[in-house]
């Protein structure tokens, strides 16, 4: 991880807590005091608002021309919430138009998933039959009815749990639990704090998923961040390996990961279209499109015994994408027709008045610092998963005929997956090897970079610290920085800017020109998605406390009422029988910290030590006792590490060695021989004694050999 970018969101290639070998030389932690995070959540603000009074026209002409695009593409559309396109094996089989184009290794997963999964669930008293719940023959006989179906004579329950992303940003995860059947909405991460020195990432507590692992159908991705794909791997090495089913880039992000872990061949990872469903035992999914800051994002139509949920993921309402469709927010509305249960909705920017701008005004932007900057070499800081960003730094490269070379490891990779499957336009020729920057003239030159949250491993810094093996900074460049600072980054992006600045580059950065949106709606965009899709019940996700009970608020003012909004907690079970919805129980729920390899192994006492070692340093007593005569044979020699510095407090140390001597010959005469007793009566003594005369605290570890 060469280039450090510790992202909740937008690291969509950087993750797996691999230990870096740049950090080798440099200590174990460099760049730790301050961990990135790059949530994207709360920041950006101050950005243009659509005119509100824009909204009704458009959200009227975007439901009349995805209407129209609908019909001409004839997909045949049922009249019901059913699933448009099913995924069921045996659909699947005779879906041979659709199989045909994916490649083998894809028609070999899938095979897998149909293999495992031949039959159609069927109901009968509340249970779907599937093969791996075999049912007593009886359950041909009764009442048979097809997935999905609403009104039975039992009573079904649905259990909605998240386990990650309420009351936090990131590691979103949900369960959806009814009958026999069970699957997972995301499975993501999240980064450390200052709380947990060392720690890499963190991940959900997988207690409760690998507790009903039987009888999970699958797991159904929105979209590629970090925080909705980062604990996959994680899960499917504690033995959970059941279908993953996403869109294509974003199970090209899944696969990058599976593969660092060597996970790639056991995976099923199936590639499915907005528009398409899957079926879940005695639940389906219905694949919506929305927009993010990242491609293929999608929200979810949930359909099951006792209803249909809509969970949105996390999504905005852009009217002019870069690429791909608008929002499907003719879908949605049409769900709202038909009657949704509940809606789970994303709280990000909850706060927010007003509606977040198109992508597409960065665009702009862009347009006019090219064109302001023509003799200067231009150098781009941006999220490498926000593919349409990177479309727009190279339509302007192109626009001014500038060749572009790309750094950061993220960032590379990202760029050649997209290119790969189609998400990049680039004409050839324009791309060029960042080993050749050097030969182009300045004016003739763009770099796209990663580092936009000043991460201090990242392409970047390097760049603004004069440590880039390939990019000198010279009063002839101009540094956009492409994205807001993520609460906790300002710091680090700030020192950027500064030491930028020094090398006498141009920097253009946050409010100056509109040069970043969020990938989040704002509160309009929140309301609209109530209005359409009309829910009965109301669950905020993804957010703070304060965000999701800015998002109630919201809901309590479009008319939901209050016994109706559930402000919920990771752990806490929703259940709905379709007409009423409660809070029932809890299950166990929190966060799993990863070291290196270690996975969980770092808990509370650890992350005690860690914080004492961290604040007042560590002094070690070493002393060596004669075991049959019990005299004190040498020492007792004290080490210092981050206490003081012991060549200049000798006196000092020289005091504590007298302390520990005294102490260890007092017990030896008092006929004291447990080694616990005495090196308590060390860690006292030379305790107080270094309090008294520094009022530091450090951590004192007495080790006593018997010879
Ligand atoms: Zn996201
Ligand atoms: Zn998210």
């Amino acid at each position: 991880m060469s280039d450090h970018d510790n992202k909740k969101e937008n690291g969509a290639t950087d993750t797996a807590g691999k230990r870096p070998a740049a950090r080798g030389g440099r200590g174990r932690y460099p760049h730790r005091r301050v961990t990135p995070k790059a949530t994207e959540s709360a920041l950006e603000a101050a950005m243009p608002k659509l005119p509100e009074q824009a909204k009704p026209e458009l959200v009227e002409a975007i439901l009349n021309t995805t209407k129209n695009s609908r019909k001409q593409t004839a997909k045949p559309k049922q009249e019901n919430t059913e699933p448009k396109q099913d995924h069921t094996p045996a659909a699947q089989a005779q879906n041979n138009g659709q199989t045909a184009k994916k490649n083998p290794q894809q028609q070999r997963r899938r095979g897998a998933t149909a293999a495992a999964k031949p039959a159609e669930p069927v109901f009968v008293e509340n249970k779907a039959v599937t093969p791996e719940n075999p049912q007593k023959p009886k359950a041909q006989k009764g009442r048979v009815k097809n997935s999905g179906t609403p009104g039975r004579k039992k009573k079904e329950l649905l259990r909605i749990i998240p386990l990650g992303g309420l009351g936090e940003v990131g590691k979103n995860i949900t369960v959806y639990e009814c009958g026999n059947d069970a699957f997972l909405v995301d499975c993501g991460l999240t980064f450390p704090d200052e709380s947990m020195p060392g720690v890499d990432l963190v991940i959900p507590d997988f207690t409760y998923v690998t507790q009903i692992k039987d009888r999970l159908r699958g797991i159904v991705i929105t979209h590629g961040h970090e925080d909705h794909i980062g604990g996959l791997a994680y899960l499917f090495k504690n033995g959970v390996n059941v279908p993953v089913y996403a869109t294509r880039l974003t199970i090209g992000l899944i696969e990058g990961k599976f593969k660092e872990h060597g996970l790639l061949d056991k995976a099923r990872l199936n590639v499915i279209s907005p528009g398409e469903s899957v079926a879940l035992g005695c639940m389906s999914v219905e694949f919506i499109n929305v927009n993010h800051s990242i491609p293929d994002s999608c929200g979810f139509a949930i359909t099951t015994p006792v209803g249909v949920i809509v969970q949105t993921g996390d999504f905005k309402i852009d009217f002019t994408p870069i690429k791909g469709d608008i929002i499907d927010l003719a879908r949605f509305g049409e769900l709202g027709g038909k009657g949704v249960l509940a809606l789970l909705s994303d709280s990000t920017n909850a706060e927010r008045p007003g509606s977040t701008p198109s992508e597409r005004t960065v665009g702009e932007s862009f347009d006019k610092l090219f064109q302001s900057h023509e003799k200067k070499r231009i150098i781009v800081a941006s999220f490498a998963s926000n593919v349409h960003r990177i479309q727009q730094i190279m339509d302007a490269a192109v626009k001014y005929k500038r060749k572009v070379a790309v750094s950061g490891r993220s960032m590379e990779n990202v760029v050649s997956k997209a290119l790969e499957i189609g998400y990049l336009d680039i004409p050839s020729g324009v791309l060029v090897d960042i080993d050749s920057v050097g030969k182009y003239p300045a004016d003739k030159m763009v770099i796209v970079t990663t580092g936009s949250q000043g991460e201090p491993m990242s392409a970047l810094t390097r760049m603004a610290m004069g440590d880039h093996r390939k990019v000198t900074v010279t009063p002839n460049d101009c540094i956009i920085i492409s994205a807001s600072p993520i609460p906790g980054n300002e710091k680090l992006v700030t020192r950027v800017i500064n030491e930028l600045l020094k090398l006498g580059a141009d920097v253009v950065y946050e409010k100056m020109y509109d040069i970043h949106v969020s990938g989040h709606a704002c509160q309009d965009e929140l309301k609209m998605m109530m209005a359409m899709t009309k829910p009965k019940f109301f669950l905020p996700m993804h957010g703070e406390y304060k965000h999701l009970k800015k998002h109630a608020e919201l809901a309590r003012s479009m008319g939901i009422a209050s016994q109706n909004i559930f402000i919920g907690d990771i752990g806490k079970i929703v259940e709905t029988d379709g007409k009423t919805m409660r809070f029932g129980g809890s299950v166990p729920a929190g966060k799993t910290l990863v070291d290196g390899l270690g996975v969980g192994d770092v808990g509370s006492i650890v992350l005690r030590d860690r914080k004492h070692l961290a604040q007042d340093g560590l002094i070690i007593v070493v002393a060596a006792i004669d075991t049959a005569s019990g005299q004190l044979l040498a020492g007792p020699d004290i080490v210092s590490r981050g206490f003081v510095y012991v060549r200049e407090s000798e006196d000092m140390i020289g005091a504590a060695k007298k302390i520990a001597r005294d102490c260890i010959q007092k017990c030896i005469d008092n006929n004291t021989r447990e080694w616990g007793v005495i090196k308590q009566r060390v860690k006292d003594d030379v305790g107080d004694y270094l309090w008294q005369v520094t009022k530091r605290n450090p951590m004192i570890l007495p080790v006593v050999q018997e010879i």
